[in-house]
């Protein structure tokens, strides 16, 4: 990828709405009891696909949301490349995610708060700088304050009123998420 660090949206209230529409799967997730985490896909300012975190639900550790929304763009359009497709996370993507992301051929990646844990994004690793051989052009809250800053803010909120809650055990000995550093291995 060549380094595209910033790419100002089109159309901020477009941003926005999608940003919303990922929003309200990580919280369809949260009532799951699955880490809240929430993506679409869109192309053409028409949403392809949904997905949401859904590890434990499918016993599957790379149901994360983004892999949950490309496959299911993936079988929509009926191609393995998500030409033209913009992928909208409420969530900064981890290192699995980030790979699918550059292997369908995500042309935009918008997402909501950084991960300093697992982004594969920014926070860990610099993607759009490692040279890989597809231009992502990636918006954050960080790089475009208007359209991702309030989704950032309520994706945070998610994910800490969902381990708060975890981390009061509701039988002796239920340990299980007790750690916010298990937050993306959780699934997300
Ligand atoms: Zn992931």
């Amino acid at each position: 990828m060549r380094p595209v660090k910033f790419d100002p949206s089109p159309d901020p209230s477009a941003d926005r709405a999608f940003l919303g529409l990922a929003l309200a799967e990580a919280r369809r997730a949260g009532e799951a009891a699955e880490v809240p985490v929430g993506a679409v896909v869109v192309r053409d300012g028409e949403v392809v696909a949904t997905g949401r975190n859904r590890v434990r639900e499918s016993g599957d550790p790379t149901a994360h949301a983004e892999v949950v929304a490309i496959r299911a763009a993936a079988a929509r359009l009926g191609n393995y490349r998500l030409t033209g497709c913009d992928l909208y996370v409420t969530i900064e993507p981890c290192l699995m995610c980030a790979g699918a992301i550059v292997h369908a051929r995500i042309r935009r990646l918008v997402y909501g708060a950084a991960e300093p844990k697992f982004g594969a994004v920014q926070s860990l690793i610099p993607l759009t700088t490692l040279g890989l051989p597809h231009r992502l052009a990636v918006a954050s809250a960080e790089t475009a304050p208007e359209a991702a800053a309030e989704a950032a803010r309520e994706a945070r909120d998610l994910l800490r009123s969902f381990f708060r809650a975890r981390r009061r055990p509701t039988r002796p000995g239920d340990r299980e998420g007790s750690s916010e550093g298990s937050s993306r291995s959780a699934g997300g």
